[in-house]
């Protein structure tokens, strides 16, 4: 006999992931036909970094009926329009990864083609996002394709644990139950699958869908399904982060920074309430005492909390759904922040979750094509972050060392050669990051492509007035922005009226 529908959903841990999935639950379903309880022990607590994130957050938020200007104030967030990368390339070099597009496609060429090829100014004089961001000024698009603000693209920086709690309120008011506890205890039923989590007080809850959410440890999916880790260190050998935040700077400029160390690199992450700082290393090649002098010494402003040290293990769960337990965030894996994609990550498993959402008989083609997907995003992140390592120039420390010369996943160094060649990117579909995210790291990290694309450098006697058109156009275009301070100050006026 077929089983029923998922009446009772459990979500195992209240950090940034398990309280976006209850969010997202709780404005799915009626609690009269699927209710869902969250259970998170504030003994253990949450990892409670992770400040930067990217732009698909502003259509998870949409999604949720959110209002940004409220968000923005509730969270202390500022906004992000990319990531500088200083001393990755080379010591003393940098460059700027910015969100959205380059200028438009010209005759379908890929607008860095047409750059590559006639070479008028640099890449970045073409990006408004970039230029806005050095100008340290912010306006969010117009819905207007023939004004240059539609071409403006953000994310926010935010405190994940205010998030946390911000999307908490808006899931319990929704129907959602918390449940304060510490899980001793997970039973399993004859198939295998999870049948209750047990707290140290003695509560019993039930399920028939599990959503594990307990960060590293992934307590349902690895230790009590044994579902096993691919481990990614090889390619990804960082380890630890030590973090700590300093006070606010006097003008938040609207980007992260991440700058290389000789064994691993360093991000800066301002808020509005305070600037996240955190040193990311192998321990390989530095000690914990080491990695948290160096933070320290490092930073601009005073610092305000002691520092805090993380250790994680690079790498992706073998399965994210298995049985009747779909595993979210840190249990799920963790990539490290290099490009702010955990929180995203969980955006994305979640997404995927309600378009496969089960019934009782949890179809295994149901599971398999939620592992397929959620295994191709985890390696096309893996594959983005990797490449920021591998083509490195550094040659200073042994970290640089082996990161440059180390072997890669076939699919990454397809996509080297490809590009080495006429600057060339052909991406799949779906994938998350686009040509010009592509184009900006590798570009930025020196790999020039020998020869210009044939059809681009046709065109490029034809097209070298348009390019300084744009240039001219985009300076106007941050020359009309407020400042991100003032950006800032508006909306927060706005949000308090
Ligand atoms: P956690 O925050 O660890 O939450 C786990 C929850 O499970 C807690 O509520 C805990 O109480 C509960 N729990 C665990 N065991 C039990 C138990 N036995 N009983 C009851 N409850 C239990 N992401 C980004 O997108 N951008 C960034 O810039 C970024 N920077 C990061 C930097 C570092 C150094 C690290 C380590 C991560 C970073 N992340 C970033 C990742 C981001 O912090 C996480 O993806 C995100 O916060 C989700 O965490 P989580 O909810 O999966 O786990």
């Amino acid at each position: 006999m077929a089983a029923g529908p998922v009446r009772r959903v459990v979500i195992v841990g209240g950090g940034t992931a398990g309280w976006m999935a209850a969010a997202v639950l709780a404005h799915q379903f009626e609690a009269a036909a699927c209710a869902t309880t969250l259970i998170e022990s504030v003994d253990i607590g949450t990892v409670g970094v992770g400040e930067a994130t990217i732009p698909p957050i502003l259509q998870f938020n949409r999604l949720l009926g959110i209002d940004e200007d409220e968000l923005v104030q509730a969270t202390g967030a500022t906004y992000k329009l990319g990531i500088e990368f200083r001393d990755w390339g080379a010591i003393g070099e940098r460059y700027f990864h910015p969100f959205g597009h380059f200028r438009a496609d010209l005759n379908g060429i890929p607008f860095h083609q047409h750059w590559l090829s006639a070479r008028e100014g640099a890449l970045a004089d073409y990006s408004l996002v970039t230029q806005a961001a050095y100008a340290g000024r912010f306006i969010r698009p117009v819905d207007d394709p023939a004004h240059v603000h539609s071409r403006m693209a953000y994310a926010l920086h935010f405190d994940a644990v205010r998030y946390a709690r911000f999307l908490s309120a808006r899931a319990i008011a929704s129907g959602v139950t918390r449940i304060e506890g510490r899980i001793v205890d997970v039973e399993r039923d004859a198939r295998g699958y999870v049948a209750a989590v047990v707290t140290a007080d003695g509560q019993r809850i039930e399920g028939d869908l599990f959503i594990d959410c307990s960060g590293f440890r992934g307590l349902l999916i690895e230790q009590s399904l044994q579902t096993g880790y691919a481990d990614w260190s090889h390619w990804l050998p960082m380890d630890r982060a030590v973090a700590v935040p300093s006070v606010a700077d006097a003008v938040t400029l609207p980007f992260t920074r991440s700058t290389a160390r000789p064994a691993g690199w360093q991000w800066r992450i301002p808020l509005q309430h305070r600037v996240g700082n955190g040193h990311v290393y192998s321990s390989r090649y530095l000690s914990d005492d080491e990695a948290t002098a160096d933070l320290l010494s490092a930073i601009d402003g005073e610092p305000t909390a002691e520092p805090r040290l993380l250790r994680f293990t690079t790498g992706m769960r073998r399965r994210f759904w298995n049985g009747n337990v779909v595993a979210l965030g840190l249990a799920a894996g963790f990539l490290e922040p290099l490009e702010s994609t955990s929180i995203h990550l969980v955006q994305r498993g979640i997404v995927t979750l309600m378009s496969l959402f089960p019934d009782g008989d949890f179809d295994p083609a149901t599971t398999a094509e939620y592992n397929r997907l959620m295994t191709r995003e985890f390696e096309a992140v893996r594959d983005f972050i990797i490449l920021h390592y591998h083509l490195t120039r550094r040659d200073d420390a042994p970290l640089w060392n082996h990161v440059r010369t180390m072997a890669i996943p076939e699919t990454l160094a397809d996509r080297i050669a490809l590009f080495a060649v006429h600057g060339r990117l052909m991406l799949d579909p779906g994938e998350l990051f686009r040509e010009p995210s592509w184009t900006a790291v590798m570009l930025g990290q020196g790999l020039w492509p020998r020869k210009p694309d044939p059809v681009a450098a046709q065109a490029a006697p034809q097209i070298a007035e348009t390019l300084t058109r744009m240039r001219a156009l985009i300076g106007r275009g941050v020359a009309a922005m407020p400042t991100h301070s003032e950006f800032l100050a508006q909306r927060s006026r706005r949000a308090a009226a």
